[in-house]
């Protein structure tokens, strides 16, 4: 299995919520605090969601291991195992169990940029919006924008509209 000579290729943890505390650095300090992971499957024809067993990870990785991808070290993120396609790899969000979707009711729809060379960062939330009419008109001026980049159109973590899915329409899609 090929990994970057710097170990990066793996997801990131998007902050899904503004309010959440910065002190969570590990996945010890996720658990510790009640923070749900939420996984998403890198294979683009998947994409398949599910909740993180952390207790689970934990005991493969320890409570120390960073929430966050840290370069040099293999990411846990990379080895998650997609319990519907058996493919590995997952985009990892964070989100809060006590309180999962609190005061974001009205923006849940998000245009986001990810990274496409190696790490598949979450580069940058290019839109929020409360109307999925909007948030499309957002997508497309964003496809327009950022010619060639892969965007996403997201209801929280369910992604509605990938650009890569459209590169290679006349697979399996949908
Ligand atoms: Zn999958």
């Amino acid at each position: 299995m090929a990994t970057t000579p710097r170990g990066l290729r793996s997801c990131s943890v998007h902050e899904h919520l503004e309010r959440m505390p910065r002190s969570i650095n590990t996945l010890g300090d996720a658990r510790d605090s009640g923070q749900e992971l939420v996984a998403i499957c890198d294979e683009i024809r998947c994409r398949h969601r599910w909740i993180i067993d952390l207790d689970h990870v934990l005991k493969f990785v320890g409570t120390g291991h960073s929430l966050t991808p840290v370069g040099g070290e293999r990411h846990f993120s990379e080895r998650i195992r997609c319990p519907a396609c058996r493919g590995r790899g997952a985009f990892i969000w964070m989100r809060h169990m006590a309180d999962p979707e609190p005061l974001l009711v009205g923006l849940s729809y998000s245009v986001n940029r990810w990274d496409t060379k190696g790490s598949r960062a979450l580069l940058e939330v290019a839109a929020k919006a409360t109307s999925e009419i909007v948030a499309n008109a957002a997508y497309d001026s964003a496809v327009g924008h950022y010619p060639g980049d892969h965007l996403t159109l997201q209801q929280r973590a369910r992604i509605i509209r990938d650009s890569r899915v459209q590169l290679i329409r006349g697979g399996k899609v949908g």
